[in-house]
Formats: structure tokens, C-alpha cells, sequence
């Protein structure tokens, strides 16, 4: 049983439309860009206990909003032409605050736009502010955002407030408690998927290169991807299609072409075959989540598609692997804020100690802990032990996947071994936290794309998500499945109960 959120305060029916729907009472001018931007300014001022944004900036959005409506006007629309967004704060935007959830950023304000965010300008869009997240993106509840944790909108029957999941918990609470139409997150080893998943929307991490990663602050930059975070399969679609595509300035985007995931969208299951990999069978999942994977499966199959058990045998490497590499990755990636380049800066009698004293107020203990391992991982003696012999077990997971693919055409399995949990019973101990990211990490390992619906409850009334891997390149498959799964499970959003 859920309580409604009480304190939630919604200034009318435009806080539930979705992105494609609202695109056409924009264009069929039912509303104005202005209006629609000023209800969400509202709603977010109504709705700061959630603590889904670092920083509002109310009035750049109508100023965005104001020159949307010209362009509506003229007729020369963009395809996400006034539309506001919330933006995790990994994006660097320019000439606004840029922080990562990190005291060591405060004050930042980027001279240059990340490409994603530029992409999404340039389609029209309207920005409501930054939105919460975990420390520099390492986290599974939002708790390690120094800004303070963002609260999921649902609530439990014992009134507890609970996590939104992490690293993207801003964007998610925001997505589902209708802050904004629909937001970007960024996904290193699970960090749109899971928190959609904890707060019943929709989430998709895309293929490693699809997004470029330009401008956005590096967490392990051989799996951070940028992705849309919204309240259907469609918008999804909408959104990826505008943040998406080749940029020079990042090497490892694909040039290939985006396609019109729009189009898609409504070709169905029939003949598709989709796999169920036994290892994702954790001991001890929760029964709500087996059972929703079983009707998940039953709802593609009825569907018309084939059901065919596959096994990935390397799967229980994954979380090991995983958190080898990406402390490895960010200790080296966040060796660049030393209190003379960018943000906070606490001065000392010397220069390392200006950079100790730096580091240990800037960063949290998790981002410290994590710097930690890494330095220790790829340090000379105990590289080959670490850092290679985990680069190795992350080509076996990725061949995994390749055989799998060879048998069939996307792979079903549930987001996240359990519902959203409380705040006050947030894990204390780190690698029971790392234990969330158990079935989203091995696709950030293998390059591939990752898709998280809303598909049922659990017997506490909340959310639960089903999750799509499918083979590089192919968000196509994911789009369709998704689909197919969005209307069979009919999922209630929290805003429409
Ligand atoms: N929870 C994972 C971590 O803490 C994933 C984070 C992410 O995807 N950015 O590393």
C-alpha cells in the first residue's frame, strides 16, 4: 500500500503530460512555452523538500521559454522546442554552476557547454536547473551528493522517505514528481537505470559512443554515457535522438547516424528472440522482483516473441571488475582538481599542502575511498594483479554478451535486486551499496545499451523495473521491446496515481 505524498504540490494537469505531448500542445498552441516553463518554476519552488536540484535557474528558463515562443511562432521549431529539462549537474553548462555533487566544484561555472547539453539547446529545449546527484556521480542513493540527499517522491506505508537510487537521483525524483518533462542523467554502472527503476520511470543508458561525452565530468570514461531519463518509452526516444551523435571533440563517439527512434517504436516483438540469462538469478532476490521478470517474459511472449534461457557465465565477475576499474578510471580522472584550476581551493604553507588540504575538504569519503583504491590498483606491483587482470575479465564479460547475441535479440532481466529503500537505512557499508548495481553494471562493462521500464510494484507499493540489453548500436530493439512491455504493464506513474 502507498501513501500519497501529501506535501506534494502540483499547479495543474501540464505537470503530467509527457514530452511528445507536450511538443504538440506547443505547437497546436494550447500553451505557450512560457506558461508550461512557468508551471514547472512553481512546482519546483512547491516541491524543494524533494531536493531534486543543486541549482533552479528560473530565470534563464523563461528567458529560453521566451525565445522558443518566437521561434514556435515563426514556425521554425526545433524538435524539442520548448521543452523544459531538468540537467544532472555532471553537464558542464556555460556560465552556470557545474558542482558533480561536490564541495570541491561549488562556484564552478564552466566557459564551454558539454555536447549533450549544446545538442539539446540547439533542439530547443528549455533548462530548469541542475539536478541533484551523487558525488561526482559514485553512488547508488543520492547520499553522497554534498548538497544533500534528494528524496524519492513515493512513499512506503510507514511514511519513511526513501532514496531515489544514484547517481542520477535529482533527474529521477524530478522525472517523477513532474519538475520538469524529462531530464538527462549519465550512466557509469547503473546510474539511470537503477534510479528509474526506484522511482517508476524511464530510463536508458545508450551504447558506450552513441552520446559524446564532451563536457561532461569524467567518472571512468571508458563507460560513462549520457542518457534520457523520462516518464515513457517515447520520450525516451525523443530525448536520445536530440542528445545523441558524432562529435570530433570526443574520439570515442560513433559516427554513425542516429536513427529516427521514433519510428520504431510501435513495430512489436513478433519473431524477436529474447534471452534469459540464468546468472541474473541472484540468491535471495526479492520475490516481487522474480515474479515481475516472469511476467515480464509472459508479456513478450504473448507478444509473439520466443523466450530462449541463455547463460552469461561471467556475470558474477562483474561487480569485482567493475570496481576495479572505475576507481582506477576516476583516480585518475579527478587527479585535475587540486584547488588551482577549477572551484574551492584551501590554501596551506606549501603547494602539497595546499592540494591535501584541498582534497580532504572537497571531496567526500566515498570519492576519497574511491581514489584510494584506484591509486592503489594501478600502482606499480599491484597493477598486474588489479587493473589487468580485471581489464581481462571485462573482454570475457563482453564476450559473453557476443555469444549471447548470436542466439538472440535482446536480453530481459530486472533493473535492480530490490525496491527503493529508506533513507535511514541507506547501507553504511560501501560494498553493501555496491551490491545495487549487481544487474546494470556488466552492460557499462560491454559497451551496450540498457533500458529500464516501469513495470509493477512491489508488496510495499513500490516501483520496480525491468531492464532491456541489447547489441551494441541497437537501441532500436530496446525502443520496441520497451514498448511492447510499457503497455502490458500498464504502469501508473507516480503523478497519475
Ligand atoms: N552506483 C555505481 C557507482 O557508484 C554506478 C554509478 C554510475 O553509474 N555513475 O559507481
Amino acid at each position: 500500500m502507498t501513501v500519497p505524498h501529501t506535501k506534494l504540490a502540483l499547479n495543474n494537469d501540464l505537470m503530467k503530460l509527457g514530452l511528445a505531448e507536450a511538443r504538440e500542445g506547443l505547437r497546436s498552441k494550447k500553451f505557450s512555452s512560457v506558461e508550461l516553463t512557468q508551471a514547472y518554476i512553481e512546482a519546483m519552488e512547491q516541491n524543494r523538500h524533494l531536493n531534486a536540484y543543486i541549482l533552479e535557474t528560473p530565470e534563464e528558463a523563461l528567458k529560453m521559454a521566451g525565445e522558443s515562443d518566437t521561434r514556435l511562432a515563426r514556425g521554425q521549431a526545433g524538435s524539442l522546442e520548448g521543452l523544459p529539462l531538468g540537467i544532472k549537474d555532471l553537464f558542464c553548462t556555460e556560465g552556470v554552476q557545474t558542482t558533480s555533487g561536490s564541495h570541491i566544484l561549488e562556484g564552478f561555472k564552466p566557459p564551454y557547454e558539454s555536447t549533450v547539453t549544446h545538442n539539446l539547446k540547439t533542439a530547443g529545449a528549455v533548462f530548469l536547473g541542475k539536478t541533484n546527484m551523487d558525488e561526482f556521480a559514485m553512488g547508488s542513493a543520492n547520499i553522497t551528493s554534498y548538497y544533500g540527499s534528494a528524496i524519492n517522491p513515493w512513499k512506503r506505508a510507514d511514511g519513511k522517505d526513501l532514496v531515489p537510487g544514484g547517481s542520477s537521483g535529482g533527474s529521477a525524483t524530478a522525472v517523477a514528481a513532474g519538475l520538469c518533462l524529462a531530464a538527462t542523467g549519465t550512466d557509469t554502472g547503473g546510474s539511470i537505470r537503477q534510479p528509474a527503476a526506484f522511482t517508476g520511470i524511464v530510463g536508458l543508458k545508450p551504447t558506450y559512443g552513441r552520446c559524446s561525452r564532451w563536457g561532461i565530468v569524467a567518472f571512468a570514461s571508458s563507460m560513462d554515457q549520457a542518457g534520457p531519463m523520462t516518464r515513457d518509452v517515447r520520450d525516451a526516444a525523443l530525448l536520445l535522438e536530440a542528445m545523441a551523435g558524432h562529435d570530433p571533440k570526443d574520439s570515442t563517439s560513433s559516427p554513425r547516424e542516429v536513427p529516427s527512434f521514433e519510428k520504431v517504436l510501435n513495430q512489436g516483438v513478433k519473431g524477436l528472440k529474447v534471452g534469459i540469462p540464468k546468472e541474473y538469478r541472484l540468491d535471495g532476490m526479492d520475490e516481487d522482483t522474480v515474479k515481475l521478470w516472469e511476467n515480464g517474459a509472459k508479456w513478450l511472449k504473448e507478444a509473439g516473441a520466443e523466450i530462449i534461457d541463455i547463460s552469461l557465465p561471467h556475470t558474477k565477475y562483474s561487480l569485482p571488475t567493475y570496481y576495479v576499474l572505475a576507481p582506477a578510471e576516476a583516480s585518475s580522472n579527478l587527479a585535475r582538481y587540486d584547488g588551482v584550476r577549477y572551484g574551492l581551493r584551501v590554501p596551506g604553507k606549501t603547494l602539497d599542502e595546499l592540494y591535501e588540504n584541498t582534497r580532504s575538504e572537497g571531496f567526500g569519503t566515498e570519492v576519497q575511498r574511491r581514489i584510494l583504491i584506484g591509486t592503489y590498483v594501478l600502482s606499480a606491483g599491484y597493477y598486474d594483479a588489479y587493473y589487468l587482470k580485471a581489464q581481462r575479465v571485462r573482454r570475457l564479460i563482453q564476450q559473453d554478451f557476443e555469444l549471447a547475441f548470436q542466439k538472440v535479440d535482446v536480453i530481459l532481466t530486472p533493473t535492480t535486486p530490490t525496491p527503493a529503500f529508506a533513507l535511514d537505512e541507506s547501507p553504511t557499508d560501501p560494498v553493501v551499496m555496491y551490491l545495487n548495481d549487481v544487474l546494470t553494471v556488466p552492460a557499462n562493462l560491454a559497451g551496450l545499451p540498457g533500458l529500464s521500464i516501469p513495470a509493477g510494484l512491489s508488496k510495499d507499493g513500490l516501483p520496480l523495473g525491468l531492464q532491456l540489453i541489447g547489441p551494441a548500436f541497437d537501441e532500436e530493439v530496446l525502443f520496441r521491446t520497451g514498448t511492447v512491455l510499457e503497455q502490458a504493464a500498464s504502469f501508473k506513474s507516480f503523478l497519475e496515481r
